[in-house]
Order: C-alpha cells, then structure tokens, then sequence
C-alpha cells in the first residue's frame, strides 16, 4: 500500500509528513501530543470555518434572511464562542449553563435561542432579563412561567414555539408516525399547537415570531427536511386564517450528518441548505405565505468531524482466535458515544500512518466497564506500548458529554488554525476535585 492510497483513511484536510505522522491543520499530531500530553482532543478550525461557510455561502442564495445557530451542545467552550461570535452565527442554548458561557464570551445577545424541555424559573428569568434573540418554547408550562416573567419584569420577549410534527429521522431512514411519542415539543397531529398559539395569542407581552422543529440526528437525506417544512407551512397558512399569524421564522432545526467511517456517506452541507431553500420557496407560494426566514440549528456537522481525539497506546490482550484488545488512555469518560449508542469511528496511528504490517484489533478504553470499548476490528499497524492514536470526527458530543467516572480527568482541549496550536481547555487535574469537595473532618 503506497501513501496514495492511505491517504484515503486519512479525514478532511489531513496529511501525512515525511516522518510518517499524522498532520491536522498544519501541526504534527504527535508533537500535540508531546506538548499537550494525551488523551487530547484536536480541533481543527479552519474546518469549522469553513463548514460555517458552507451552509452561509448557500444560505446566500434565498430571498429573505437566515440563521445557521450553532448548537453548542455539540461541543461548547469559551475560546469556540468568541470564534462563532466573530464568524456571526447565532448559538442554541439549552441551559442557564450554556447561556451563561455564551454571555461570557460576549456573544451578541440577540443571536441567541434558548432551548429545552424543561427550563427552569431561573433559567427563562435569565434569558428574559439579558433580553436573548428568543425562546423556543416546548410546552404549556413554560408558557405560563413566560408570561410570569414578561409581566414581572415589563419586557417583551419573542419565542418559536416548537412543534413535533410527526416526522422522525435516523441516518437514511425518516419515519412518519402519526401521534410524535417524543418528550419535546407541541404535537402537531392531536392539535396541541393550536391549543399553544391560542394561549399565546392572548398573552401581549409574548411575541410568537415562528414554528421550530428537530427531526432528529446523522441525518443523510433531504425528505425528511421537506415533510416538515410542508407540514410547518400548512400549519402557519391555516392560523393565518384564523389569527392573522404571520410567520417570520421559519427553524428547521439540526441533524445535517457528518462522515465517521467509510461506511458514512454524507449530503455535502449545501445540498442540505439548496433542498430546505426548494421546500420552502415551493410551500410558500402552495400556501399563499410571504416567504419565511429560514433558520438552522447545526451542531454536529460543524464541530465534528473537525475534531480529532489523540490517544496513547497502552497494553494488549491477544485472545487466540477471538481478538485482540489494545488499549488506551482514555475511552468512555472522554467519549461515551460508541458505549451509548453502538458508535462507530475510524482512525489511525498517527507516529506511523501508513505501514504494510497491519492487522485488526480493538480499542479498548481504561474503564473498569466490559462495555469501555471505543472501536471494534479496525485495521491499524500492529499497535505498540506508545504509538499514538488518532481517532477521526469526534468533534461532536465527545467532550460535551465526558465525565469523570472512575475519577479520569477531562481532557485538554486544543485548536489549531494555520500550522498554529492554542490551548482552549486545559487537562483537568486531580486537584481540580478537591475544589468541590469538603472533608468530614470540617463537620462539627
Ligand atoms: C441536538 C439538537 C440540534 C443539533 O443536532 P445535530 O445533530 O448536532 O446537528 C439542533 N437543534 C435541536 C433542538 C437539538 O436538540
């Protein structure tokens, strides 16, 4: 195999240098790994840049405006923040968590939504005071607590309202289900919507400027984006009729999705963006509706495959016949997503990417936990005690949902643009517990 053909393996805007190591963004996988110590999470940002550009430059094409909002539960810090907020993108939050980073990084207040099924008091009491771009309201009690607080603190505020409209997407499957069985949102088929803009018609203070739904996740096909928006139209001509509604926004959330294996096979990003553009001009004109604009929520499909996890090498179990384990550093602390969800991912050595001695082994996590397995018969040259593992596009949902089981420390967390290396998050420490922690001997 020359390393022509290796390159395949290799992600996005990566490269092999003469010493056979992994490059990303211009910097040696293996001197971060040196300088930074592992696991490491690797982010590439001109990646991210440049799938920001994607879906904006496509997004240039429509009559009205538009949105891409980020949706930091995909991976959110500080220093990505200040990057999105100079990139003007908008932010999805869904907790005082997330707000509270978004206002710290100075994102501008109007570009940010707030999202989730169960927002507490404080939560709404925060977003509403800071005066955010909206709330995307999920059910009749948020309503209440909404109109609470627009009369408590004499302010207006401007929400979605969001709908789960009966459409459910997986991968290369969407399904229809009559009755949505979802924790989120309105349901559109047993006429709990109207029940909501009915409510909020009545409230002065709310200004209810669109409909919102998410379908689902790893998206690869456009039908399903369609359905929804026909449905969401229909809906909003019909309360035309009746309220005199007029919808300005028209979110058609997230899901767009990314490659983690050759056995992925995303849309390219604007294709996602040209089709939502074609259903939402066609179903406008259908319904006699001014065209809305449109808004999305990317999460994944921004961060992810930018991302890339570094991992050292450890001991090996070679089961005769069955398998062979190689483990590493890390595993289920810092990427819960292949125990969760059966995941799957791809990578490499990244101290000798291309090697003619290969064989199939699987990584195996330090957890004390059968199911700690990150990747299951990938092809690797014969992994040693030190070699570096790189595993590909866990940008998204990686660090975000990483927690310290068996006391394993978070990871650095690094961006690296033109051949430079900054550090965003730094390794959580041993000590870093003891802050949150008290001795019983302070019990009196
Ligand atoms: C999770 C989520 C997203 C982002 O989904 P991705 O698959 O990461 O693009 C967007 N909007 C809502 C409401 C979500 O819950």
């Amino acid at each position: 195999m020359n390393k022509n053909t290796y390159s395949n393996r290799l992600m996005n805007n990566m490269k092999v240098d003469d010493l056979n190591h992994l490059v990303i963004g211009g910097v040696s996988a293996v001197e971060i790994a040196k300088k930074y110590g592992t696991p490491v999470n690797v982010y590439d940002l001109t990646l991210i840049k440049e799938k920001i550009k994607t879906f904006k430059n496509a997004f240039s094409k429509y009559e009205n405006l538009t949105q891409v909002a980020y949706a930091s539960k995909a991976f959110s810090s500080l220093a990505l923040f200040e990057v999105l907020a100079e990139e003007d993108v908008s932010l999805d939050v869904v907790s005082g968590g997330e707000l509270y980073l978004a206002l710290k990084a100075g994102f501008e207040k109007s570009r940010i939504h707030f999202h989730g099924n169960n927002k507490s008091y404080e939560e709404l009491k925060t977003a509403i005071s800071e005066q955010i771009g909206c709330i995307v309201v999920d059910n009749f009690y948020e309503i209440v607590m909404i109109e609470k607080l627009v009369n408590e603190l004499n302010v207006t505020i401007d929400i979605l309202l969001r709908v789960t409209p009966g459409v459910e997407a997986h991968t290369h499957e969407y399904i229809t289900t009559g009755q949505a069985d979802s924790k989120f949102g309105f349901d559109l088929a047993s006429g709990q919507v109207d029940q909501a803009i009915k409510q909020i018609k009545e409230i002065e203070n709310i200004n209810m400027i669109g409909l919102h739904s998410h379908i689902g996740s790893q998206i690869f096909e456009v039908e399903g984006y369609e359905i929804v928006i026909e449905k969401l139209l229909q809906k909003a001509s019909e309360w035309k009729k009746m309220y005199d509604f007029n919808l300005k926004v028209l979110n058609v959330g997230g899901g767009f999705g990314i490659k983690y294996t050759d056995d992925d096979s995303p849309l390219p990003l604007d294709k996602y963006a040209k089709a939502i553009i074609r259903s939402v001009r066609t179903h406008s004109a259908a319904n006699n509706l001014n065209l809305p604009e449109i808004w999305i929520e990317p999460g994944r499909s921004i961060v992810g495959e930018a991302g890339t996890t570094l991992y050292t090498v450890g001991t090996q179990k070679d089961i005769p016949q069955i398998r062979k384990y190689v483990s590493v550093d890390g595993g289920m602390a810092d990427n819960i997503r292949p125990a969760l969800y059966q995941a799957k991912y791809s990578g490499v050595l990244a101290n000798k990417v291309v090697d003619l001695n290969e064989e199939v082994v699987s990584i195996a996590g330090k957890a004390c936990e059968s199911g700690d397995m990150l990747m299951w018969d990938v092809v690797l040259p014969q992994p040693k005690p030190g070699d570096i593992l790189a595993m590909f596009s866990t940008g998204a949902y990686g660090y975000a949902m990483a927690s310290n089981y068996n006391r394993l420390t978070k990871p650095a967390v690094v961006f690296i643009e033109n051949g430079n290396d900054f550090l965003a998050i730094r390794r959580e420490t041993v000590e870093d517990y003891l802050k949150l922690e008290n001795s019983i001997k302070n019990w009196e």
